[in-house]
């Protein structure tokens, strides 16, 4: 998918002169992607229009600009779909508001609920969970055990099944408790279960919150336009949440979304942990939408080269061979960029695992314990990519050298063996130069 784009921007790029065939290919090359990224068929075809509007090919005078319009229009484009022209309700820290989950069952809204919970409670509010969801059994136990690791009060019962004198009481307790943001979680079945818009539609009546957040599984696909609708025509929708965003699918669906319920994306989810959970941000959505390398790799390479003047790096990456020599000089790079938060937080693969925010400290002791380890091995370690080689008595030898336990030395070649898999992504990647990167 990503190879495609790439390609169809790249042909642009070598093509001397951009006539409406170059640009019909382009666009033909996109619309495939964004349909194979499950962006509805609709959206797409008033793309594409929209674009050829745009692009007034006598107005263009021949070179480098034309190619930036034409690359500026497709993202332009992509980025107004997401934007329905207005912000949803913000709750205000101090003053209560409250907000209601809906979405199909598995969908994530009670994982998504603690994660918004604490995403605010970090920010100093006083956040609470109510269960509202009387339907699935484990529904209560699920969310408590949530808000309790992320010590938020919660409120639900065993033995109540009116989901809407739960809703009501939570609702009450907190307000005076004078908790700022009290969160409702409901319960999602099925897409053809009435009853469960009825029951959404009476929490809904019963508790009036201030923000209904539609919850959507990035994978649901071309079924993501009208599921939004479904639950925007029963309860007043005012803004997504799109989970699931590490997974394989690329979350198409969310454009349908915004479509459907008029309402912007706020948050992405992106893992089951309570942190894992993203202020949404529209260009680097559609980057990966379009499949610029997977992950946010056009993001990255601009940025890495402000901070690393030199493109060698880069350019040993892009050719495939990641040695224990180039993780060395990646790790050589990272302590040279001391406060590098911003930077790492792009740096595939370095950003939760190796580097999780608000560690950065043990995280560099990690990086030069590492490099310490490295200093043992020999040339000819450090240049293969054969992992096959580093036998037993290698990794004795190297743990004796640096004075570490061989239980670190392995710990060593595991991050080796993730780093390699992931990094082993950007083979035959081109790299820009700087200032190449100005629009896709
Ligand atoms: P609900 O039925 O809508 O309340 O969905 P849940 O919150 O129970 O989530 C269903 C499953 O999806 C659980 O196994 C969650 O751990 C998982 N899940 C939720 N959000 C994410 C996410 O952003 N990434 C991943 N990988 N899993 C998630
Ligand atoms: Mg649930």
């Amino acid at each position: 998918l990503g190879g495609s784009i790439s390609r169809a921007i790249q042909q642009m790029n070598n093509a001397t002169i951009i006539d409406e065939k170059v640009l019909n290919d382009c666009l033909n090359e996109i619309t495939r992607a964004l349909l194979q990224a499950d962006v509805q068929f609709t959206l797409v075809r008033n793309m594409q229009t929209n674009i050829k509007k745009i692009v007034d090919f006598d107005a263009l005078a021949a070179g480098h600009n034309k190619r930036n319009i034409i690359k500026q229009a497709i993202l332009k484009e992509l980025c107004k779909i997401l934007d329905p022209g207005k912000p949803s309700f913000a709750p205000k820290k101090g003053k209560t508001s409250v907000v209601m989950f809906v979405g199909l069952q598995g969908s994530g809204k009670t994982t998504t609920c603690t994660k918004y919970a604490y995403f605010h409670q970090k920010k100093g509010w006083k956040p609470a969970l109510v269960c509202a969801d009387t339907f699935r059994a484990g529904a209560f136990d699920q969310l408590k055990q949530n808000a309790t690791k992320a010590k938020i009060p919660f409120y639900g019962s065993y033995t109540e099944s009116d989901p809407v004198s739960i809703a009501v009481e939570g609702v009450e307790r907190f307000k005076k408790e004078n908790c700022d943001l009290i969160i409702v979680d409901t319960s999602g079945r099925h897409m053809q279960e009435a009853a469960l818009f009825e029951e959404m539609r009476q929490v809904y009546e019963a508790t009036k919150p201030d923000l209904v957040i539609f919850v959507m599984d990035s994978s649901i696909g071309q079924a993501a336009f009208d599921q939004a609708k479904a639950f925007k025509q029963s309860v007043a929708v005012g803004a997504v949440i799109v989970t699931k965003m590490d997974g394989h699918a690329k979350g198409g669906g969310a454009l349908s979304a915004v479509a459907a319920t008029k309402s912007p994306v706020i948050f992405m989810g992106t893992g089951e942990h309570m942190d894992e959970f993203e202020v949404f941000d529209v260009e680097p959505f559609v980057n990966r939408l379009l499949g610029m390398g997977g992950g946010d790799w056009s993001g990255f390479v601009e940025r890495i080269q402000e901070v690393v003047p030199k493109d060698q790096q880069l350019e040993k990456l892009s050719q495939g061979n990641f040695t224990f020599r180039t993780l060395y000089e990646q790790f050589q790079t990272l302590l040279k960029m001391g406060p590098m938060s911003q930077v790492l937080s792009m740096l595939p693969g370095f950003s939760q695992e190796l580097m999780p925010e608000g560690r950065e400290k043990e995280s560099q002791a990690k990086i030069k314990r590492y490099m310490t380890m490295m200093d043992s091995m020999t040339n000819q370690e450090l240049d293969s990519s054969n992992l096959k080689m580093m036998n037993e008595s290698r990794l004795m030898r190297i743990a004796r050298g640096c004075g570490r336990p061989l239980r670190d030395v392995m710990e060593l070649l595991e991050e080796y063996k993730r780093l390699a898999k992931i990094w082993g992504k950007m083979k035959g990647m081109k790299i820009p130069k700087k200032g190449e990167m100005s629009a896709l």
